[in-house]
């Protein structure tokens, strides 16, 4: 008789988005001559830079031809990526990484969420919250979660982002074996100084702590002070595995492409106590459960860094946080406490007077016309907030900006 893996059931059934997408279905059909504007799913709008697209076509009339085909590349992605990243992402900010502690993979949530596997079940996690969720439902499913008790899991450290600490998390007083980092930070839209970011490393080095450090919106960064990556911290290769995607940064949630550093140096200890080094087991999981990233995306991604291809690139995130500094600005001067959007997509607005996640979110829709995301759904200390994104359209983001100055609050 086959077995569930029980810690399946666990997993609450709904998921945000699908709340969010229901709520919104049943206000479009009681008011269908208002227009709603979204600001909530953390997805893209413009399309990919002529670079990319330009690659793309040649990789594709390749494809046509007997000489030029490719069938199954590398596991690990092929040799001009990685070179390509190793030279434009870290090289260039003073990081020297090989090319072998790259991996390439179809973007960053396959391996925020695989990575677990590599580490037994029974390890200690930390997460900040409120945090991405798939990093708590990932370990939810191998059991290293525990049981979920008021919205809480029970083996999960909850290093709470708050008003009253600045959105930064404390470094937790007693030792954990994993913690996930993401900065910038979604949904809070912070960052961490590079003072804090060493704090981090120094801890991890301490306590022997792994960190999993979810760089996914690095190219958001505007403040030259801030680190791109945790490889930029002394130490750091030697206890922290970087995850990169070109989703938010290049347009490729519908590509799909990323890579995972994992440096030669870092390692973790078996039961009796010797160090083993994680990357050449990711290289094993890698070659038995994944066959690469298709060749078109890989050579979509090499376009980022062409000339023409990063100033293309730059242009659409220059849009998208002049988006999210015009929110800023507008909402700001409502009086509402809007936190994030300097250095990051999202705005983090805290809901006046309390009003707890859901209910705010059914005030803007019914009164404005507006999606947000429930803050409560990246976590507990989300209760009271809303995430708001700067992925939209200039028009769009004026115009709900303008009707939110409209609402009562
Ligand atoms: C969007 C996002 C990713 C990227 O996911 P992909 O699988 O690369 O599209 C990773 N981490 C965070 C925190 C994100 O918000």
């Amino acid at each position: 008789m086959p077995l569930i893996n029980e810690h399946f059931l666990k997993l609450s059934d709904n998921y945000l988005f699908a709340d969010i997408a229901k709520k919104v279905n049943a206000y479009k059909v009681t008011h269908p001559k208002e227009r709603v504007i979204s600001l909530g799913i953390g997805d893209v709008t413009q399309p990919l830079c002529p670079a990319v697209i330009e690659a793309m076509h040649q990789a594709v009339n390749e494809m046509a031809h007997p000489d030029t085909f490719h069938g199954y590349g590398p596991e690990q992605g092929y040799d001009f990526l990685r070179e390509a990243i190793v030279r434009n992402d870290f090289l260039q900010r003073g990081i020297h990484l090989d090319p072998g502690e790259i991996f390439i993979n179809d973007g960053a949530k396959s391996d925020t969420g695989n990575i677990g596997e590599l580490l037994r079940w029974d390890n200690s996690m930390a997460v900040t919250d409120p945090i991405y969720p798939v990093y708590i439902d990932a370990n939810v499913m191998n059991g290293r979660a525990g049981e979920c008790v008021n919205g809480r899991w029970s083996r999960v450290t909850y290093l709470s982002c708050n008003t009253a600490n600045g959105f930064t998390p404390q470094i937790p007083k007693h030792r954990v074996d994993i913690i996930y980092l993401c900065y910038p930070n979604n949904p809070t839209g912070m960052v961490l100084t590079k003072e804090e970011l060493r704090r981090w490393v120094n801890y991890a080095i301490h306590n022997d702590t792994l960190i999993l450090f979810d760089a996914a919106y690095e190219r958001y960064i505007q403040d030259p002070a801030i680190p791109h990556s945790i490889y930029e911290i002394r130490g750091a290769r030697k206890v922290a595995i970087e995850f990169r995607s070109y989703s938010k940064t290049a347009g490729f949630t519908g590509v799909r492409c990323g890579y995972t550093v994992i440096p030669k140096e870092l390692t973790v200890t078996n039961v009796n106590g010797e160090r083993v080094a994680l990357n050449p087991l990711w290289n094993r999981r890698q070659c038995t459960k994944f066959n690469g990233a298709s060749y078109i995306s890989q050579r979509a991604a090499a376009a980022i860094y062409t000339s023409e291809g990063a100033e293309q690139v730059q242009a659409v995130i220059d849009y998208y946080m002049g988006n999210a500094h015009l929110m800023l600005d507008k909402l700001k001067s409502t009086g509402l406490r809007v936190y994030g959007g300097e250095n990051a997509p999202y705005l983090w607005v805290k809901t006046p007077g309390d009003t707890p996640s859901w209910r705010f979110f059914e005030q803007l829709l019914y009164s404005a016309s507006v999606v947000c995301t429930p803050g409560v759904g990246f976590g507990p200390s989300g209760e009271g907030y809303v995430r708001l994104t700067a992925f939209g359209n200039r028009a769009d983001c004026e115009e709900a900006v303008e009707r939110i100055l409209n609402v009562e609050f």
